[in-house]
């Protein structure tokens, strides 16, 4: 008998999903995901998974987000990894440069963490199968990875195909999406990955279907679609020509969704992205030779780094050169920084240049990150305030102080979650036979509110846990 447990599958972040069936006699287990319960969540604590007792023969990530594959180095060495390569190869440049930076104390743990995902005999990535990618064969399971699009690239959701004697053809099928979405560049795949992959034209039917449920709390978050906000960042860079930005060094859509903008402006020099630190540029050089082998929309092009501003960019054939700063100042730029008082000198900067009359216009700042880090309270369906417990007061003041200075602050996101609409379409799609664990959700009892057909609301199970 197969059987399914999700752990913290009621919170967003953190959440832990164990499959495990009987075959030839034993029982074998795979888990999806093990990371770290988000800052403001109510459990603080850490799932704990018995390994000694329930051991399981491998551990499957979905997506690099730290409240997925946060807690890596707390599974036991014996237990096979999967994940996408290039979520592999984000997750090392992203330890390695913790593990060099002295403004952390865990450095060490860091580089730990870099040795790990480098074991290529331990971490197994998934491998490209013409337009998919080859079914990775367990005792008892077959997994078959299907990328979807959410904020971090290189996600995927799991069809697995559990062993099952009870059931007439020997299977019994779970459709685990991970995060998603339908508004990203590639979320339009989605539906009908579902009818020719998953269904196979109607000749495979999926029994239980474990479905991410974040916006079910954010319902009120104004959902744009990737190519909207990018139209409108165009817009706003049209307008503005000395820009900082906000926005995870990950989030590849919503990065590219900018640069596109940038590009867009038709301003020589200022089409250039600017960003904070050598890490952020590696990051970038990554998802070009990766994703931008597959669309040109992910390459980057024109990146250079804040802290070679003061030097002359290579092959400047002017009689006298000009230094990075003084084409940022003539030509106009979008450069990232974090909302840290570090990077709020290089704000200063311009500021000082339009003080000074070396430019014409003041410096804006784009905040593209979940507003929930920078509003000090949330309110409830019925109306209600109360204070928001995933605020970062570091961040609220950051973007305050600057507009203070008399920065403009512009608030510009969308989400890496699926909209309320698309968890229905999914639901109703994939028509799951037997159950629907919501999961990644503070909301998984409205699940029973969605437009789903009758019979499908009755299969909602929602996890005490
Ligand atoms: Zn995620």
């Amino acid at each position: 008998m197969t059987d399914i447990r999700i752990f913290r599958g009621n919170q967003i972040g953190g959440c832990v999903t164990v499959i495990s069936t009987e075959y030839e006699g034993d029982i074998h287990r795979i888990m999806i995901d093990y990371g770290s319960s988000l800052p403001g969540s109510d459990k603080q604590k850490d799932f704990q998974y018995p390994w000694e007792e329930k051991p399981v023969d491998a551990v499957f990530f979905t997506h690099y987000h730290g409240d997925h594959a946060g807690r890596l180095m707390e599974i036991p060495k014996n237990i096979p990894i999967y994940m996408g390569s290039t979520a592999r190869q984000v997750m090392i440049n992203i330890h390695e440069a913790l593990g060099k930076s002295d403004r952390v104390d865990d450095a060490e743990d860091h580089r730990q963490q870099v040795a790990l995902l480098k074991e290529d005999k331990r971490v197994k990535v998934f491998r490209r199968q013409g337009r998919c990618y080859e079914t990775v064969h367990l005792p008892g399971f077959q997994v078959e990875p299907y990328s979807v699009d959410h904020s971090a690239y290189d996600a995927y959701m799991f069809l697995i195909e559990a062993a099952d004697a009870e059931r007439p053809d020997g299977k019994y099928r779970i459709l685990h999406t991970g995060d998603f979405r339908g508004h990203g560049r590639r979320g339009k795949v989605m539906m009908p990955l579902i009818e020719s992959y998953i269904h196979e034209f109607g000749k495979r039917k999926v029994d239980t279907l474990v479905i991410e449920g974040t916006m079910m709390s954010r319902s009120d978050e104004e959902v744009l679609s990737e190519t909207e906000m990018q139209m409108q960042a165009a817009r706003f860079l049209y307008q503005h020509k000395y820009a900082f930005l906000i926005c995870s060094s990950t989030n590849l859509d919503s990065l590219a969704s900018f640069y596109q903008a940038a590009q867009m402006t038709n301003r020589r020099y200022g089409r250039y992205i600017y960003v904070y630190s050598e890490y952020f540029r590696k990051q970038l050089e990554l998802f070009t030779k990766t994703a931008g082998s597959f669309t040109d929309v992910y390459k980057f092009e024109r990146v250079a780094r804040l802290l070679d501003m003061d030097t002359i960019p290579p092959g400047q054939k002017k009689k006298v050169p000009m230094t990075r700063r003084e084409m940022m100042e003539k030509f106009g730029f979008l450069a990232v920084i974090k909302p840290e008082d570090f990077y709020g000198k290089y704000i200063d900067m311009f500021i000082d240049a339009y003080k000074a009359g070396r430019i014409d216009e003041m410096p804006v700042l784009i905040y593209s990150m979940w507003d929930g880090y920078v509003q000090e309270y949330r309110i409830g369906k019925n109306g209600e305030k109360t204070v928001n417990k995933a605020k970062k007061d570091a961040w609220i003041d950051f973007l305050r102080r600057q507009e203070e200075k008399g920065v403009l602050v512009k608030h510009l996101h969308t989400s890496g979650h699926a909209a309320v609409q698309m968890l229905a379409d999914v639901i109703n799609a994939v028509d799951p036979q037997d159950k629907i664990y919501p999961m990644h959700t503070e909301c998984a009892d409205d699940f029973k509110t969605l437009p789903i057909k009758p019979e499908l609301r009755q299969r909602i199970v929602t996890m005490p846990e």
